[in-house]
């Protein structure tokens, strides 16, 4: 038997080189101030802060370059409409399924959990189940 490497490690480089190649491809645009910011309509100016934004509805899709400003703006407002409703918030959530005993990762059976972000309008299951771990999502709620 071999013994077994931590696959959390990988992905989670996996996860930020390709995070880090997709900031590096949008940034010669954004320094020649060409990029539109697509939350306020604005041009992102050279020397602003920005973020690769995802969208409201489907965190797994990409939106592009944004404000910083914009990008935690719209997550706060996000937030807040939530609350309003009565609805727990997108990180409530995730912590309820993080500690859900169902969603747990067994690492030993290449049972892993991905971030609930997606399925939850379309599944009844809130997370998706992979023979890998994708990224340490649970890692970013504590
Ligand atoms: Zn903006």
């Amino acid at each position: 038997m071999s013994p077994k490497r931590p696959t959390k490690t990988t992905k989670q480089r996996g996860y930020g080189a390709k995070h880090a190649a997709l900031r590096k491809s949008w940034a010669p645009k954004v320094a020649m101030g060409n990029v539109i910011c697509p939350r306020c309509g604005f041009a992102i100016l050279p020397e602003a802060a920005w973020d690769l934004g995802h969208s409201d509805v489907d965190r797994s899709e990409w939106t592009g370059p944004e404000h910083a400003r914009c990008n935690r703006r719209a997550g706060q407002r996000k937030g807040a409409a939530a609350r309003r409703q009565g609805r727990p918030t997108d990180v409530e959530r995730w912590r309820q399924i993080a500690r859900d005993p169902r969603y747990q990762d067994d690492p030993s059976a290449k049972i892993f959990h991905g971030p609930p972000w997606s399925s939850w309008s379309s599944s009844e299951e809130p997370t998706m189940r992979w023979s890998q771990a994708w990224f340490p999502w649970r890692d970013e709620l504590r």
